[in-house]
């Protein structure tokens, strides 16, 4: 039964989780790589400065990449890459219109962090909707050969104390992380409280009875007291648009819904882009693959990836407590002298930016420098160069990325910054070359997601929160936004955005359970941060916001809209991660000064 009730608390449980496709729906991780020369960054002989020359070079670059962003989404006849190949068909059950206290949108790490705050709390009347069959939300989807974290997994994997478990690997393969989820959602008692294969698509606030109205695609329309939004940032994947894809005769996917019933052995193959994702999948693609073609547009920064395998009896040695105090040192950051300090304080805005970009400069370097001791070929060393800054794009790492292009099936394709813009029936075509292929792997990434995109979210006086935002984005530590009373977004925009994001996530979890306790615990209705509350936020956020502009300095990417010119407040909160927690506490400390409440 899809649906049944709990005996002991006369509360809906659920059993919505589907089953796998077929056991062939999970690839290959990646293993340790024992040369340990690919593991080291080379040094550079001069102290690299950003001098005329090498601005000159950033520009020409920059000059070639401008203008070849454009993407689209999946619609059409294109929604067929968006198809769920993981699970078996939705468990059959009836649209639920009854009215439960809190209801949480997505079961990935957000989701499962924060019912594991909710429950300690003692709340058990929640309910969660997730468009996938199963636990995971991003390792759920992505599970392309070699996908691994790039944060180390000590940090990343959140609760390992709780859960008694250790990460195999200092990254973890994301097929061990999406486990880790599964044995989280069982240990915790999560499944019976999620409802899978629902994407929810509206979220109404009614003023007669304060409640919250959430619909999804099943037909429910049910009634939260509280809805927390923890649907994640990269969760919608996104094509290139590029003349002729539909002609294309072979088979063609998206390294996201990754087609383990297409059988790569020997075939020719081309992927077209070269992020984060692509970088990892080339490697593991590249051993099995008869031909390989990559087709690039700018070159991603592959830095080492210094990985290893758990030494067991260094974490059996461990002792209670060391997950939480590896976090508070990482929270604290690194200990600065207070002469180093002082030097920085006296420095003046310019210096500070000099010295940043020197810092890039060197560190982009002693990229180049790997690129040519690793690669044979000088013409592809060169191509695989990228001449931006390094925080303008998502910093890679990896030890078998560069080595693949050694390979006698592994050919670069370097558009050049142009990028592939014409596929025929039997592939891509740049420069008068036809590529002839048997399948196609589009690796190009995800529509950067603004909260209330895809469900649409309406406050109060009927206000849709994108209507809102239109205005430029507006919240109070990225989790609250006024207008939207017991409203909590989880990962959005103006949050801290750590490079370990289950960090912020956990600490947004506790956030949230201590809110919801607070209304619980004062008899109180709902509450709604100020106006004045949310204001003092925005303005925390732009003087926080960077030192350099990247849409002026950047080659363009998601980092950057794209190049899009943004308000200085659409983006994360760019204070520590210290400073943004010490921001949750004190307010909490003083609910009164931030929150508007109601008592019905
Ligand atoms: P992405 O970084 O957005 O990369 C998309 C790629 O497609 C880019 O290389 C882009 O080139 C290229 N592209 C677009 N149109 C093209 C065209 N017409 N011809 C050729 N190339 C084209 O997407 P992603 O690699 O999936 O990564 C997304 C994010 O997911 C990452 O940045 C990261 O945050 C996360 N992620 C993390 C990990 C990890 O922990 N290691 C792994 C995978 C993903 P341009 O650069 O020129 O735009």
């Amino acid at each position: 039964m899809a649906i049944s009730i709990d005996p002991d608390t006369g509360l809906k449980i659920f059993d919505t989780r589907a089953a796998k496709a077929s056991d062939k729906i999970q690839g290959q991780g990646y293993e340790v790589n024992p040369n340990a020369s690919l593991k080291t960054l080379p040094e550079v002989s001069t102290d690299a400065k950003f001098d005329a020359v090498e601005q000159a070079k950033y520009r020409e670059f920059k000059e070639q990449r401008r203008g070849a962003a454009d993407y689209m989404a999946m619609e059409g006849e294109f929604a067929k890459y968006l198809e769920d190949h993981y699970s078996e068909s939705p468990v059959q059950r009836d649209s639920l219109t009854d009215e439960c206290e809190i209801v949480v949108v997505g079961a990935g790490f957000a989701g499962l962090l924060l019912w594991y705050r909710l429950k300690e709390a003692g709340f058990q009347d929640v309910r969660f909707c997730e468009k996938g069959g199963d636990v995971g939300g991003t390792w759920y989807w992505n599970r392309y050969p070699g996908i691994a974290c790039d944060v180390e997994s000590y940090s990343y994997f959140p609760l390992l104390e709780e859960m008694e478990y250790f990460p195999t690997m200092k990254f973890a393969s994301g097929f061990e992380i999406l486990e880790y989820c599964q044995s989280m959602a069982t240990k915790f008692g999560f499944y019976d409280k999620c409802l899978f294969h629902t994407t929810v698509e509206s979220t109404d606030w009614d003023e007669e009875t304060r409640r919250w109205t959430v619909s999804t695609d099943r037909g429910d329309a049910m009634r939260a007291r509280y809805v927390i939004l923890a649907n994640g940032i990269l969760t919608t994947p996104k094509l290139a648009r590029i003349d002729g894809m539909e002609t294309f005769k072979g088979d063609s996917f998206h390294t996201s819904r990754w087609r383990y019933d297409v059988d790569l052995e020997g075939k020719t193959v081309g992927i077209i882009g070269t992020g984060a994702t692509a970088v990892q999948a080339v490697p593991e693609l590249a051993k099995v693959v008869g031909e390989l073609y990559v087709f690039q547009r700018t070159p991603s920064s592959i830095d080492v990836r210094d990985d290893w395998e758990t030494d067991p009896e260094w974490a059996a040695g461990l002792e209670s407590g060391w997950q939480a105090q590896r976090r508070a040192r990482a929270i604290e950051g690194p200990q600065v002298p207070d002469a180093v300090k002082a030097k920085r304080a006296a420095m003046s805005r310019e210096e500070k930016i000099q010295r940043q970009e020197n810092a890039n400069i060197d560190a982009m370097m002693r990229i180049h420098k790997r690129i040519d001791e690793v690669v044979e070929d000088p013409q592809t060393a060169e191509s695989l160069k990228p001449w931006y800054m390094l925080m303008c794009k998502r910093p890679c790492f990896h030890n078998e990325y560069l080595p693949s292009f050694n390979r006698a099936n592994v050919t670069l394709v370097d558009t050049k910054g142009e990028g592939i813009s014409q596929i025929n029936a039997t592939g891509p075509e740049f420069d008068g070359t036809q590529y002839e292929l048997d399948v196609l792997i589009y690796a190009t990434g995800f529509e950067v997601q603004q909260t209330g995109i895809y469900n649409q979210i309406i406050g109060e006086g009927g206000q849709d929160l994108n209507i809102k935002y239109s205005d430029g984005i507006r919240t109070l530590l990225g989790i609250h936004s006024h207008g939207y009373p017991n409203l909590f977004i989880m990962g959005g925009y103006q949050a801290f955005f750590a490079f370990n994001l289950t960090d912020v996530l956990n600490s947004q979890g506790e956030h949230i359970a201590e809110c919801i306790d607070f209304v619980r615990q004062n008899q109180i209705h709902s509450l709604d941060c100020t106006y004045d509350a949310e204001e003092r936020w925005v303005q925390e956020v732009i003087a926080h916001r960077g030192k350099t502009s990247r849409n002026r300095d950047c080659t363009p990417g998601y980092y950057n809209f794209e190049g899009a010119e943004n308000r200085r407040q659409d983006g994360n909160y760019n204070g520590t991660m210290k400073q943004y927690l010490d921001h949750m506490s004190e307010i909490r400390d003083k609910m009164s000064e931030h929150f508007a409440f109601t008592h019905r």
